[in-house]
């Protein structure tokens, strides 16, 4: 086949998205209003606002097109855009409203003179075997039944189109020689991409060698298509973008797109991206051609390329209507996103015929659904606290449909965000989904105000556990700094749990709460001394889900390091981070003890990690936790080294030198710790922890791992907590009992210890001691000088003891009494 155009990818509006295709857009205003032009972008105004004469139009059109250079830069090179489509659209609208009003103004280097797209700097160039086009835009049933007369009037009445979804991902171009996949390409500029062969590989439903027992394969071919990503699949880059510290991508296309143009393969693989292909070109060969979009499609299917099964083939507009109006709901069930779609002349013959223009086939066209956005008011805003303290406001919403589904909250990220765009209580908004995933609010109807609204300030303590919260400088989170407030607890159990990190299977959302809820789970260590027949009690278990769900923590037990430091969810280490930490350091203990210089020496590992790493492990809290996962079993958090690691050679070599397991290892998890400790000079704070579960085994029989140990790990433990079963060894049981699983708040100064002695007194017995008092605070011990936190036990009726009454708890009886 020959000349220009013969199986062109039409496919491609949906490739470059909307905006390469959409520069034409008469549209971006239709059907908007001003919530279109509302985006974020700040040098929106309404189309209306046209200048008059000439010098007041160039000036403008050189701003447009600055802003238009500008937010291009932003979503081709850095994927990261800073307005959505509606709002860039509507950039491209006004300036070429302009440039038609005042033709002198056009120039070669302008905006809307662009096919679109251009090459990221890294990869080779490669020439496409031919154009890979932009498709135009259609908004309305009326530009539908143009472009259909303007079809008509070229080749006839007889005309068929296939309709397809346009998937918003990346377009790409596949060469296969010989029915080999050869080489993957960008669409670039539409002239050349850039080489991403290595890239495109790693997706597992590309075929590297193509089928030919139903259809012959051709000796060259260039197949086209876009490359995706589920929602869930960017739900989680994007957890795991936020636990690694990055910024997370703004929508499904721009995750999929910077997961191809990674310089490094195995970050594609590790990307989970998809494929639909839907055009040929460049066909070289003496094997028969299809002769029809529809046969295009059935031939990639027969040569084991992914097509997406919901084209049709209509034969008038009254079917494409149908076709439209089906999936303009039906979109919103599928697992990934399309926000439009394809409509191409089905006939090659007649494609040949009509040709393109200099920037888009004449023979489809792209139909762009309604931008996702609905107004309805905020009834309220309320506060939630995540996993690292972080609080983030969420408007409450009136109930409103919103890409199909009910929408009655949306997040409004942050104080700063709130003070931008100025959201008041009672405001009407004007609600969107980015990527049609979180509802966000994008914008304030300031017209409809009645001054009933309310404005809204960041609470100043937490509004699940009442600490004072924090800002901290160059940051827009607030946080709440307690480690032991419930809200984080819950969100970290539900971390520590999921499949990722622990894989506690069965230890739901539903479950954690009730859990949390009841008191009988206060952080992740405390999971595994959960007993069935209280499990069972709770809601919607039984004695068998609860008996499978204590199988699943003990299984949980072994887990290797990397999933531990992951589920422990420190700061910036997702799960890339913690595989590295555990395989460079081997164990916790090494890891523990290692200071900003080594965590840096480690590849990947910056500055921003290796501070939060230190901060975590420097923790009194974190340590203690860490202490008592080690007692509960938890192998890794007692120091058994990652497999692989160097260390878990040692530990080998270690254990042959003792003269065998008997010595060294004998006793997990207390052996692997010790065998640990003599590694890193300062593996003392982990080994401290070790050394308590086995001190407090002791006390239940197991005598030499604990006694032998303790003492050796002393010097490392240094204020630790090491030294309190030491001090009070012989604990009758029902003081123990008394104590553990409580939470304790000290305030004011005790006599006859130092409030950290008491503290690790309380700690020591399995108690536990926080800085502020909530509701499940179990004791407040009030000293001399007593404050604030004594007035917040008053008011929340929590039980308050003085210090005799403290001593006598712990079963020590005060002096003299
Ligand atoms: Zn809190």
């Amino acid at each position: 086949m020959d000349g220009q155009g013969d199986l062109w990818s039409a496919g491609e509006g949906a490739g470059a998205g909307p905006r390469a295709a959409g520069d034409g857009a008469p549209a971006a205003g239709k059907g908007l209003g001003s919530a279109g032009a509302g985006g974020r972008a700040p040098a929106e105004r309404p189309a209306e606002d046209v200048p008059a004469d000439l010098e007041a139009a160039r000036a403008r059109v050189e701003a447009l097109r600055e802003q238009i250079r500008h937010h291009d830069y932003l979503y081709y090179v850095l994927d990261r855009p800073e307005i959505d489509d509606a709002a860039y659209d509507a950039l491209m609208r006004q300036l070429r409203e302009l440039e038609q009003r005042f033709p002198e103004l056009v120039t070669p280097d302008s905006p809307t003179q662009r096919v679109g797209g251009r090459p990221a700097a890294p990869f080779a160039r490669v020439e496409h075997a031919e154009p890979m086009l932009s498709l135009d835009n259609a908004f309305s049933r009326e530009e539908l039944e143009a472009f259909d007369q303007r079809v008509r009037r070229a080749v006839g009445d007889d005309v068929a189109y296939v309709a397809e979804l346009k998937i918003d991902g990346l377009s790409i171009a596949l060469t296969y020689e010989g029915g080999r996949f050869v080489r993957g390409a960008t669409r670039g500029d539409g002239e050349a991409g850039e080489d991403v062969t290595a890239n495109l590989r790693t997706i597992r439903s590309l075929p590297l060698r193509l089928r030919d027992r139903e259809r012959p394969v051709p000796r060259r071919v260039e197949i086209r298509g876009e490359v995706y990503m589920t929602f869930d699949a960017f739900r989680r880059l994007n957890q795991e973008q936020e636990a690694r510290g990055l910024a997370p991508f703004a929508n499904p296309r721009n995750a999929a797109a910077g997961s191809v143009r990674q310089l490094d393969p195995a970050v594609t693989a590790s990307r989970s991206l998809n494929l639909w292909v839907y055009a040929l070109a460049g066909w070289e060969g003496d094997e028969p051609a299809p002769r029809s979009q529809w046969e295009v499609l059935q031939t990639l299917r027969a040569w084991g390329l992914p097509v997406n099964p919901h084209a049709r083939r209509c034969t008038g507009l009254d079917e494409l209507f149908a076709y439209i109006d089906e999936w303009a709901e039906r979109r919103h069930q599928l697992p990934y996103l399309t926000d439009g779609i394809v409509i191409k002349v089905d006939d090659l013959e007649q494609q040949r015929q009509l040709g393109a223009t200099a920037r888009s086939p004449r023979w489809a066209i792209a139909y762009k659904f309604p931008a996702e956005k609905a107004r309805t008011r905020v009834r309220d805003i309320l506060v939630s606290v995540g996993r690292t303290g972080a609080l983030t406001p969420v408007a409450v919403l009136d109930p409103v449909l919103l890409a199909g589904t009910t929408v009655s909250r949306a997040s409004l990220h942050n104080a700063d965000y709130i003070r931008e765009k100025d959201v008041r209580i009672g405001d009407l908004v004007v609600v969107h989904k980015a990527g049609e995933i979180i509802p966000e609010v994008v914008e304030v109807v300031k017209e409809a105000r009645t001054g009933a609204e309310r404005p809204f300030s960041m609470p100043e303590r937490c509004p699940a556990c009442g600490s004072p919260v924090v800002r901290v400088e160059g940051e827009a989170a607030t946080r709440c700094p307690n480690a032991a407030c419930p809200a984080q607890q819950l969100e970290r159990i539900r971390h520590f749990a999921s499949r990722d990190a622990m894989d506690i299977e069965g230890l739901g959302p539903a479950i954690i709460e009730q859990l949390v809820g009841r008191g009988l789970v206060r952080d992740v260590a405390d999971l595994y001394h959960l007993e069935p027949e209280p499990l069972a009690q709770l809601e919607r278990m039984g004695p068998k889900s609860a008996a499978n769900l204590v199988a699943a923590i003990d299984a949980s037990r072994g887990r290797p390091l990397r999933r531990l430091l992951y589920g422990l969810g420190i700061r910036f280490v997702g799960e890339r981070v913690a595989g590295l930490l555990a395989r460079h350091f081997g164990t916790i203990q090494r890891l523990m003890a290692a200071g900003p210089d080594e965590l840096m020496a480690v590849p990947e590992i910056g500055p921003r990690i290796a501070e939060s790493v230190v901060i975590f492990f420097r923790d009194e809290h974190n340590r203690q936790l860490i202490r008592r996962l080690a007692e509960a079993g938890v192998e890794a958090a007692a120091g058994a080294p990652e497999p692989g690691s160097a260390a878990a050679r040692a530990v080998v070599a270690a254990a042959t030198a003792a003269g065998g397991p008997a010595g060294a290892t004998g006793t997990a998890p207390g052996g692997p710790a010790a065998a640990g400790a003599p590694g890193t000079a300062a593996g003392g704070v982990a080994g401290a922890g070790a050394g308590v579960a086995a001190a407090r085994r002791a006390g239940a029989g197991d005598g030499a791992a604990g006694a032998g140990f303790v003492p050796g790990a002393g010097p490392g433990a240094g204020a630790g907590a090491a030294g309190a079963p030491a001090a009070w060894p012989d604990v009758p049981p029902e003081v123990r009992e008394r104590v553990a699983g409580k939470t304790f708040v000290f305030t004011g100064g005790l006599a006859s210890m130092t409030r950290d002695e008491a503290q690790e007194l309380v700690e020591a017995l399995g108690g536990r001691a926080t800085g502020s008092v909530s509701r499940k605070t179990d004791y407040v011990v009030a000293g001399e000088g007593a404050g604030s936190k004594l007035a917040r036990a008053r008011e929340l009726g929590i039980p308050v003891l003085d210090e005799a009454a403290f001593l006598r708890l712990v079963g020590r009886e005060p002096a003299g009494g």
